[in-house]
């Protein structure tokens, strides 16, 4: 098997005193798809912001296209550039426009030149069906629209890996579909994807693998169809008993 582009081994992580991630391993292959579920202050969240280093692990190994992270600030500048992420909150900045979102990073931080960013930006809104949207500002925009600005964003480095945390959860049930449409249009062109969601529905349909975490622990790794038929974990079934 080729080499994981997401490599978790061994991870514990503290938050003072409490143990929030314990011996965690997961392995992440090119084009993989992992959908990662389980009780709320299992440790989802964290895990996968550990992954783009927003927060620090303190024993055990993460490395994201063979690039370690640690201490080393070009390491976690290099995993960034590879790693988009979407949180819960769209995390938009208010005062710029949905272009202006998507060309700030790309031209401040990578060096594009403006008119190449705002030509890949609208390539980006095109393909999360807002382009009209361009010049509106974030408030101006439904949650459904402002979480697909956030994914064309995340895209706008071109990431080799994309994170979601909950992409749905702060949406009207109207808008969810729009949104897990997008990240359904992004896994069939070969996305690597590690997406935290109880969308089970999504789940069953896009992942290659599902993972279960409680307690800070991974429980069960398994692919979905075994995962929703027959999860072998006590815990994983209670879990799935209360969700479905
Ligand atoms: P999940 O995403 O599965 O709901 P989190 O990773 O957000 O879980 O949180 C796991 C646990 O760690 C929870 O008990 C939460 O209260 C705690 N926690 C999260 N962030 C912090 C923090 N910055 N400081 C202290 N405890 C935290
Ligand atoms: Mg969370």
């Amino acid at each position: 098997m080729s080499t994981p582009i997401i490599e978790i081994k061994d991870v514990n992580k503290w938050y003072g005193e409490f143990h929030v991630l314990k011996d965690v391993c997961l392995e992440v292959a090119k084009g993989e798809k992992v959908v990662v579920c389980g009780p709320s202050g299992s440790g989802k969240s964290t895990m996968i912001r550990c992954i783009n280093r927003l927060e620090e692990h303190q024993s055990g190994r993460i490395a994201v296209d063979g690039i370690e992270l640690g201490d080393d600030v070009k390491a976690v500048e290099a995993v960034r550039r590879r790693v988009g992420m979407v949180f819960q909150s769209f995390n938009l900045f208010p005062h710029l426009t949905v272009l202006e979102n998507l060309t700030l990073a790309p031209v401040k931080v990578a060096g594009v030149a403006p008119r190449e960013a705002e030509s890949t930006a609208m390539a980006l809104l095109e393909r999360v069906r807002i382009p009209e949207q361009a010049g509106k500002f974030p408030g101006q925009l439904s949650g459904g629209q402002q979480q697909r600005v956030a994914i064309a964003r995340a895209l706008c480095l071109k990431p080799a890996v994309m994170l979601f945390d909950e992409p749905t959860s702060a949406l009207d049930p109207e808008m969810v579909g729009e949104v897990l449409d997008v990240m359904s249009g992004l896994a069939a062109e070969g996305m690597t994807m590690i997406c935290v969601t109880h969308e089970m529905g999504f789940a069953r349909a896009v992942a290659d693998t599902m993972v279960f975490m409680d307690e800070g622990r991974i429980v069960e790794v398994a692919p979905p169809a075994q995962f929703f038929q027959s999860p072998a974990n006590e815990r994983t079934r209670r879990f799935l008993g209360k969700i479905i």
